[in-house]
């Protein structure tokens, strides 16, 4: 068969690699470092995503090209287009990278979000703070993650200071959402049509990234998992979407406003790899080959830890029982994560306390 093509060739594209060798398939990346981390279990194409000789080696003889980050440039992601078949879809990717895009879909779908507006310059950002009050988050539309390209303001001299500072970007102003807790929801539709939707989870971030996931997330009632569903559908209905798709959610008492979407395999997801039946990587790859889907359902408790910034201590972690280690091949740097250990449990609040002290968690 084919390969497939996986544009950027990090941690995402290496466990979606991963997944694939069972089912008998080859991944090929396209990616511009020199040893990214899906390229020891991947064919490597080195280059830019905007680069179109590369774009056109990485896409000969390719069956479906995916992405594993959302942030490809547009002339990229076009020429892209042109040449092979994305699934999702380039204009889902395209809704998904753009926050100003991404809320006006979603609230045009019907679906909450916090109020938002556009902000360009001083007068924008006046009429925002007069229209949602303070605090603000200012958020850039686009290249926005793990915390990056967003700061909180408190008063109208942090909210100005923040935009001279931010200046050259495209923005948008948030409101403050009081939330209860963050919870994220993955889904998965293929070309088919046919949709399954996992456990939504629990997310605990710390300076904007993700530093643990609990799943399946606990008290979600009934009211809470009908809402989840109809965003989920709505949402993937909206945007026509093949593949996983990634819903990350503020919970305010029985309200759930979607905070953004991800429309590729996610880091909230990957407790499924033994957590789940089939993974949200395994998933991804039977959705935009049209195979069918596999199920969804958790096999247990589990729990998620991100690893950031430099390696820990091998045998604690394996010392503690129902852990599975995930490293991702990567160089330690601070706060750069560089693997995730799952871990089964009855008691996820237990195994964070045992992990807290070596794995730093906070
Ligand atoms: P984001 O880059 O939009 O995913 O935001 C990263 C994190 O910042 C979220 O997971 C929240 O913890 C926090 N955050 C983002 N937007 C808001 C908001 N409007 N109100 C409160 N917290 C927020």
């Amino acid at each position: 068969m084919n390969p497939i093509g996986i544009i950027g060739g990090g941690q995402l594209a290496r466990m979606l690699s991963l997944a694939a060798h069972p089912l008998g398939l080859r991944c090929r990346v396209l990616d511009p470092s020199a040893q990214p981390p899906a390229a020891a279990v991947a064919e490597h194409v080195r280059g830019a995503l905007d680069e179109r000789a590369a774009i056109e080696q990485f896409t000969d003889g390719l069956s479906v090209a995916t992405c594993e980050l959302e942030h490809v440039p547009e002339h990229g992601l076009a020429y892209l287009e042109s040449l092979v078949e994305m699934r999702p879809r380039a204009a889902a990717v395209r809704v998904a990278r753009d926050r100003w895009q991404e809320k006006s879909f979603l609230r045009g779908c019907g679906v909450e979000t916090a109020e938002f507006r556009l902000v360009g310059d001083e007068l924008d950002l006046e009429r925002a703070i007069e229209e949602l009050g303070l605090p603000l988050v200012l958020k850039t539309r686009t290249n926005g993650y793990d915390g990056r390209g967003q700061k909180v303001v408190c008063d109208r001299a942090q909210a100005l200071s923040a935009l001279a500072a931010m200046r050259g970007a495209s923005l948008i102003a948030e409101s403050w959402v009081e939330f209860d807790r963050e919870l994220s929801v993955a889904v998965v539709r293929s070309v088919q049509g046919d949709i399954e939707m996992y456990p939504a989870v629990e997310n605990r971030h710390t300076g904007g990234v993700l530093r643990w996931t609990v799943a399946p997330a606990p008290d979600i009632g009934a009211a809470l998992s009908d809402q989840l569903d109809q965003i989920a559908r709505t949402v993937v209905l909206g945007l026509d979407y093949a593949g996983v798709l990634v819903i990350e959610l503020f919970q305010v008492g029985q309200r759930l406003l979607v905070n953004e979407l991800a429309p590729r395999v996610h880091n909230s997801g990957h407790w499924t790899i033994e957590g789940a039946e089939t993974s949200q990587f395994e998933n991804h790859l039977r959705a935009i080959l049209g195979l069918p889907l596999g199920s969804t359902s958790a096999t247990g408790g589990w729990v998620m830890f991100n690893l950031l910034g430099g390696e820990p201590d091998l045998a604690r972690v394996l010392e503690l029982r129902g852990a599975h280690l995930h490293l991702y091949g990567k160089a330690a740097r601070p706060g750069r994560k560089i693997g995730h250990v799952n871990c089964r449990t009855p008691d996820p609040w237990n195994a964070r306390s045992r992990l807290q002290g070596f794995l730093g968690l906070s």
